[in-house]
């Protein structure tokens, strides 16, 4: 329903408050005046008409010396007219707007805004906006700097504007100040009266900046705020302390065993979880690192730590062919440890289902690898210490809450969604950040090259003789949007393709999301036993898995994938000791794709890749905005790194003060409404 006032206030048909409500989402006079323009025309300072230029929009002040319609040889009705200045004179246009004629007075000051043409022989103002100046009024369509707003069939701009602008002063009342004095001082933002006063009509640049800067700053801030309250809540508001699990308990001889030294940075992290398992708050931290960087390693360790405290521990995956690997590795390096570590999946039976959740819950289980088979209803724990979840940006937030639902576990995530830091603080603000951000010693940069239709058959005999060699190959088909079902035809043509007329002498495997589950494993082991070759597969190989001897990735249609996702197909190789290289193929490339395809050559860090995609597609774009949970927002830019940090800054100093926001009720009030808003269910 719309609000009373609304309707009250700014006197229109049901027709425009319908169209208000259900098209731009307006329902209140504050949801009208939160209804920031989408950009501004500066038609302030007006153009002598002798220096008038066509193609741009000109804004000129003058006065009619006369204004007549006539009739074009299709019957439409031109108006045409005389416009002076003290300049010179020029001939103005419109089309359709016959009643111009009436409404326009001759020999009074008027502005006209619009585009200038040249025909005929002649310069002549077409359609130009048009304001009558009236002494005593302020202008509002021209002559100044005048808001455009997303409209919709039948409001406009100007309607907008006219009924926005009458609003001003006596109904900012309805916002209230919800930051600090103070803060607006040190900071240097105006107040938020003034800035929704000049986001919609700033009487100069300078004021609109800095309103633009408020309302910006405001939306990284609120967000921020929301977040860290919600893991203060987390964090004091538990039902029972976490398992503490033992800071005594030392990995060394543990870690001296494994076939590598971890890195520093391995190292650095694994501490800062350490620090945590040992409090009772419980944690949650997201561990951020790029492909191959070693999170598993990370992972195992902190479980093995947690277990040998005698609790238990979970990790979950987003697919069943990653949780097997994670289940063989587990068991690989946890061999000594005499641990009972099972793995559950959609498609373990049913029987062997039950049995795992009954040793969950009467805790003969050490350790259970999964998938959303481990969110299932039946699913609970007798005493679990730690939830890990494995790319953390494949599951939703319910996904993760369910985790936490089983009894008070410490959590962590990780991902190798290489977010710049800046932006992963806002966006899961509700966790702590370590950051793997070095890769394992001794790995050869992989050798990207964009490769050109024409030299695409050397390049398979040039993959055909590394296979001779001993490698083995993936190669990935394009990502087909419109159906599932293309997706699969074009899957079957390369393959068919690669056997019959390339690769004939080599051993070729299929894989797609479509097959059954035990199919897909079996082909994945004899991939990773080295029995075949060649891998060709749909996107479906995209998270997690390691196969050293794999060195080269070919990329069919790569202009269709994103940055970030061509950079972790790219990380499915790279991770022996063999040199390895990624071939990227395209089919049609726009600018913005040829920009793409250069980053992949010239970049190998997912920071980087990651920073460039942002740029080139928006964080929309980039990391979808309904799938992660990546609010929308309206003035902020999510790669303003420098606003988000003073605003995050802002937010930590008030949670820590006053963390349920006592003392600033104002910005309760906004906090609890903003529930779930940017989090999504
Ligand atoms: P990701 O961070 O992408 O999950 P993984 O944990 O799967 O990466 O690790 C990739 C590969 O690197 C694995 O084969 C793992 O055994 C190996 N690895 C992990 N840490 C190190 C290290 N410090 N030195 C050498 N190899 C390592
Ligand atoms: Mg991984």
């Amino acid at each position: 329903m719309v609000d009373k006032r609304l309707d009250a206030v700014i006197r229109t048909t049901k027709s425009h408050l319908f169209k208000m409500e259900n098209q731009l989402n307006i329902k209140t006079v504050k949801d009208l005046l939160s209804y920031y323009p989408r950009t501004y025309n500066d038609t302030s300072s007006f153009t002598k008409l002798t220096e008038i230029r066509t193609d741009i929009v000109n804004t000129v002040k003058g006065r009619l010396t006369s204004l007549f319609n006539v009739k074009s040889r299709l019957g439409k009705v031109i108006t045409r007219g005389i416009f002076e200045d003290q300049s010179g004179r020029i001939e103005v246009v419109w089309f359709n707007q016959a009643h111009l004629t009436k409404l326009l007075p001759r020999n009074s000051e008027i502005i006209l805004s619009g585009k200038a043409k040249f025909a005929f022989g002649k310069v002549s103002l077409q359609n130009p906006s048009y304001e009558l100046i009236r002494k005593d009024e302020e202008l509002l369509h021209s002559g100044r700097i005048v808001p455009v707003y997303h409209e919709t069939e039948g409001i406009n701009s100007k309607w907008l504007r006219e009924k926005i602008k009458p609003l001003m002063n006596q109904w900012l009342e309805l916002f209230y100040e919800h930051l600090p004095n103070e803060a607006m001082t040190r900071l240097n933002l105006v107040d938020i009266k003034t800035a929704t006063k000049n986001i919609h009509f700033p009487e100069t640049e300078e004021e609109l900046k800095k309103a633009r800067y408020r309302l910006a700053f405001d939306e990284l801030f609120l967000l921020q705020l929301k977040a860290l309250q919600e893991k203060w809540h987390f964090q004091n508001n538990i039902k029972e302390k976490a398992n503490q699990i033992k800071s005594e308990i030392n990995l060394r001889d543990f870690i001296n065993k494994l076939p590598f030294t971890l890195t520093n940075a391995q190292k650095r992290v694994l501490s800062e979880i350490e620090a945590d398992l040992s409090k009772e708050i419980p944690m949650t931290r997201l561990v951020q690192g790029d492909v191959g960087s070693g999170k598993t390693i990370i992972a195992l360790l902190a479980a093995l730590k947690t277990i040998k405290s005698g609790s238990q521990v979970c990790l979950m995956a987003p697919t069943e062919i990653l949780a097997k690997q994670h289940y063989l590795t587990f068991s690989k390096l946890l061999r000594e440890e005499g641990l009972n570590i099972q793995l559950i999946v959609g498609s373990t039976p049913q029987k062997q289902k039950e049995e795992i959740i009954n040793q969950m819950k009467t805790g003969t289980l050490d350790l259970a690898i999964g998938t959303h088979a481990l969110i299932q209803e039946s699913v609970a724990f007798k005493k679990l210490g730690l939830a890990i979840i494995d790319e953390q940006h494949r599951f939703g937030v319910k996904q993760r809450n369910t985790l936490k639902t089983y009894g008070t576990p410490h959590l962590l995530s990780m991902t190798a969604t290489p977010i710049p830091r800046t932006l992963a603080i806002t966006l899961y603000g509700d966790q702590d950040l370590s950051v793997i951000d070095e890769m394992p010693k001794g790995r050869l940069e992989i050798i990207t090259r964009h490769v050109p239709e024409k030299k695409r058959i050397d390049a398979y005999r040039w993959v055909e003789d590394q296979v001779l060699k001993g490698r083995q190959v993936f190669v990935i088909c394009p990502l087909i949007e419109e159906s599932e079902l293309m997706e699969l035809k074009a899957v079957y043509t390369e393959y068919e393709y690669l056997k019959e007329h390339i690769f004939p002498n080599l051993k070729i495997a299929l894989l797609h999301g479509k097959m059954k589950q035990s199919e897909k494993d079996e082909i994945m082991e004899k991939f990773k036993n080295n029995e075949t070759n060649i891998l060709v597969s749909t996107s479906v190989i995209e998270v997690g898995i390691d196969i050293p001897n794999a060195s080269i990735m070919i990329i069919e249609g790569a202009e269709r994938f994103g940055l970030s996702q061509l950079h972790q197909f790219r990380g499915r190789v790279g991770r022996g000791s063999h040199q390895s290289y990624c071939f990227l193929f395209t089919n049609s490339l726009s600018e913005e794709g040829n920009t793409r395809m250069k980053a992949m050559e010239r970049h190998s860090s997912g920071f980087k890749l990651s920073e460039i995609d942002l740029e080139l597609r928006g964080p929309g774009e980039v990391y979808g905005v309904k799938q992660s949970g990546i609010p929308d927002l309206k003035m902020a830019s999510l790669t303003d790194y420098k606003m988000i940090e003073l605003a995050r800054n802002e937010a930590i100093k008030i949670i820590n003060e006053d963390p349920m926001l006592e003392r600033h009720p104002i910005l309760q009030n906004k906090i609890a409404k903003a529930q779930n808003q940017y989090y999504g269910s």
